[in-house]
């Protein structure tokens, strides 16, 4: 069985996005990781149980009334896996303690209102792991590169963003961002597989194949989010995604690491234990 050696160093320190260049970035390595795929699934078995405690325990206190809550910031280029992410990792834990939210292209509700206001109201409540399948950032990146608001408008978001997210910390969410990135290449070979199988038509959208004419746009779009919000309050993880295996274990690391850093205990009881366990046997 693989053992948490596989590791060389923290994933939080593999990953962190301080000085990455996103043109440089080498998307089918595997950071900080020694092992093969095969260890990397063995791993993965064990850490998702791992993680799987941690939330319950998380839960538990937020049941018990510690607002304290976990914010998943999923970003990536399609077909970077975050639809994997959430049914593989986020899959492993009990679905009572998640707060799942996709942003998709804003409706005509929330185009009335400010970029956040859709986002404030999909924030974790106390004792949730919230996961964002994209998020606030979609309005310093799509917007951006395809223009849809002035740019005096989105140049002012990232200060605007980190402000946004200090208050989320200070108000007791540990927020952990992955930005989650695929080569060119492997992004057709995952195209091609949703045109080639029936299974996966769903997953396709025409839409996805014009988006890559604008890549080197979105890469700079990508570096200037890493370069102006990798703050210490709500840091940039940089991941790559070519091989699947390796994002999942990374996330899940990552999650435990946000929990761990918590310290959470199992709550007091709220009654008086011995008193009730005279009362079970009575009844
Ligand atoms: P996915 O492609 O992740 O499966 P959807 O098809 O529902 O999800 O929609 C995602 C699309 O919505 C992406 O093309 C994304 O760029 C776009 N989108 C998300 N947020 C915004 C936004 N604020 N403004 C414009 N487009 C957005």
């Amino acid at each position: 069985m693989a053992k948490a050696t596989s590791w060389s160093k923290p994933v939080t320190k593999a990953l962190r996005a301080d000085g990455v260049k996103v043109s440089d970035l080498n998307t089918s390595a595997t950071p900080g990781f020694k092992g093969d795929k095969k260890a990397g699934e063995a791993l993965l078995a064990e850490r998702a149980g791992v993680l799987s405690d941690l939330q319950e325990k998380l839960y538990a206190n937020g049941r018990s009334g510690d607002t304290r809550s976990v914010l998943l910031v999923l970003q990536g280029m399609d077909t970077a896996g975050k639809g994997g992410i959430v049914r593989h990792v986020i899959g492993s834990v009990d679905p009572q303690g998640v707060d799942h939210a996709a942003f998709g292209v804003p409706t005509p509700e929330e185009k009335k209102h400010h970029y956040l206001w859709r986002i404030r109201r999909k924030l974790p409540r106390g004792g949730q792991i919230g996961v964002f399948d994209r998020s606030h950032y979609e309005d310093v990146l799509v917007v951006r590169v395809h223009d849809l608001v002035p740019p005096d408008v989105w140049e002012k978001r990232y200060d605007e963003i980190n402000r946004f997210e200090r208050k989320l910390v200070d108000d007791g969410t540990v927020v952990v961002k992955v930005a989650m990135f695929v080569s060119l290449d492997e992004q057709k070979k995952r195209l091609q597989q949703r045109l080639d199988r029936a299974d996966k038509y769903w997953k396709f959208n025409p839409n996805d194949i014009d988006e890559r004419a604008f890549w080197p746009q979105y890469q700079e779009a990508y570096q200037a989010v890493l370069d102006r919000t990798n703050t210490d309050h709500a840091p940039w993880y940089v991941l790559p995604c070519d091989s699947k295996w390796y994002s999942r274990l990374a996330i899940t690391e990552l999650l435990i690491d946000a929990l761990q850093g918590l310290k959470l205990d199992w709550p007091e009881a709220n009654f008086d234990v011995d008193e009730q366990k005279k009362r079970l046997v009575r009844a």
